[in-house]
């Protein structure tokens, strides 16, 4: 098992405390998350959709600004191991597939701080020998 399907940040202003930092992506199949690493607000998203998006109807996902990304990842419809596009706006998340255009499409679901939880550590650690 690989686990993790997408671990990436971009920086840029962040909607709760204003200043420029991190906002850490992570997304796994069931679950994507978005957190600031200076306040720890924390955006959760659920997987809505997974499809093959040839027309990339998905992603096109309306008028607000919108960060985009792209992270190696191996693909869970065609196994290839290449870039995805990620697309992160307030409300919806998507990851797509370069190679056959399946589209992980996430919605907006809830949002948390995460320095206000006891520990819960939504961001994984990197175990370094
Ligand atoms: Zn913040
Ligand atoms: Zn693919």
């Amino acid at each position: 098992m690989s686990g993790r399907f997408i671990f990436t940040k971009y920086r840029t202003d962040c909607y709760h405390c204003r200043k420029i930092a991190d906002q850490i992506i992570t997304a796994v199949p069931y679950q994507a998350q978005v957190a600031c690493d200076n306040c720890g607000a924390t955006r959760v998203f659920i997987p809505r959709i997974e499809d093959v998006d040839t027309a990339g109807i998905l992603s096109k996902i309306g008028k607000y600004p919108v960060w985009e990304l792209e992270q190696e990842t191996t693909c869970r419809n065609c196994q290839v191991t290449g870039p995805h596009g990620i697309i992160v706006s307030t409300r919806y998340l998507t990851v797509r597939c370069r190679h056959c255009q399946f589209t992980h499409f996430y919605k907006f679901d809830l949002e948390y701080m995460a320095k206000d939880e006891v520990k819960s550590d939504p961001v994984p650690v990197t175990h370094t020998p």
